[in-house]
């Protein structure tokens, strides 16, 4: 099969993320009127308010004032991801994914992963680093995530320049690649723990078809959120769980036609705790 069809999804979620930060660059550089702002808050062709829905809850409990268009904007964001995309944020907007998708990569292509020592880190550690996040907002009346996000660091990095937060988008590679397996974004990032719980229920999921399936575990071996993958080779059914990024990767790797895009299964078990 063609190798460039075989990365079809790969190379369009390149574009979609280069392109989104390219566009806020130029909206700041140029002032193309297409998207100004930056990930946490931004207005689409001078009228449309977005805004990071994370980002507005640190905010509110923060105690701080905001105006409509942030909540319009949060609404709007939150309605996308819950209803049709799903936590397709960190795989197709989010642009530290492309540093910890290298990592990935690396480790696969260094047999790492072969020979990695055990470091426990709960999945679940996101949840609570989320609801940490939200408690030190709180009690310091500031945006906490916030203030150190990587997604904020490296979006703001491309528009104004990246100094010294390029070090934290470097400690971030380092641990995915010698420490953690997918430890920042499947472990530890509270935002991609808020985009699972919102998109948990979302229409866009992969359907696995079962009887097409020779085992081979490909699929498996690239996916960051390997868990999601249950129900390879034992029932078709759709990946229901919220911590599936939308990335594409098990369909682009799949060689016998026994994954692909499809709408939720709504006829079988939720998925998370309901393993065979
Ligand atoms: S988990 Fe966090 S850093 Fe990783 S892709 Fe999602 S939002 Fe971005
Ligand atoms: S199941 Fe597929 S689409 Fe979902 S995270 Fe894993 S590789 Fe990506």
């Amino acid at each position: 099969m063609n190798k460039l069809f075989k990365m079809r999804y790969l190379i369009l979620r390149r574009i979609t993320q280069i392109g989104l930060l390219f566009l806020y660059f130029a909206g700041n550089a140029y002032g193309w009127n297409v998207l100004k702002g930056t990930l946490s808050a931004s207005l689409l062709f001078d009228k449309i308010p977005l805004a990071d829905p994370f980002a507005v809850l640190q905010m509110l409990s923060a105690g701080a004032m905001m105006g409509i268009n942030v909540f319009i904007g949060a609404a709007i964001i939150t309605l996308f991801y819950g209803i049709i995309g799903g936590r397709a944020f960190c795989s197709w907007v989010c642009p530290v994914n492309m540093v910890t998708d290298l990592a990935n990569w690396m480790r696969r292509v260094l047999l790492l992963d072969k020979t990695e020592r055990k470091v426990w880190v709960s999945r679940n550690a996101r949840y609570w680093v989320l609801g940490l996040s939200l408690i030190i907002s709180a009690l310091t009346g500031l945006a906490a995530f916030e203030l150190v996000s990587p997604i904020t660091i490296f979006n703001r990095g491309i528009i104004f320049g990246m100094g010294m937060g390029g070090g934290v988008l470097l400690a971030i590679f380092l641990f995915d690649l010698f420490g953690v397996k997918n430890g920042w974004c499947g472990h530890i990032c509270p935002l991609g723990g808020f985009y699972s719980l919102i998109g948990r229920f979302s229409l866009i999921r992969v359907r696995h078809n079962q009887p097409n399936c020779t085992l081979c575990m490909k699929c498996k071996d690239v996916c960051p959120e390997t868990e999601v993958l249950f129900m390879i080779g034992k029932e078709s059914t759709t990946v229901n769980m919220g911590e599936c990024v939308n990335c594409a990767r098990c369909i682009e790797v799949c060689d016998d036609d026994a994954l692909g895009f499809s709408i939720r299964d709504f006829t079988t078990r939720k998925a998370k705790g309901e393993k065979q």
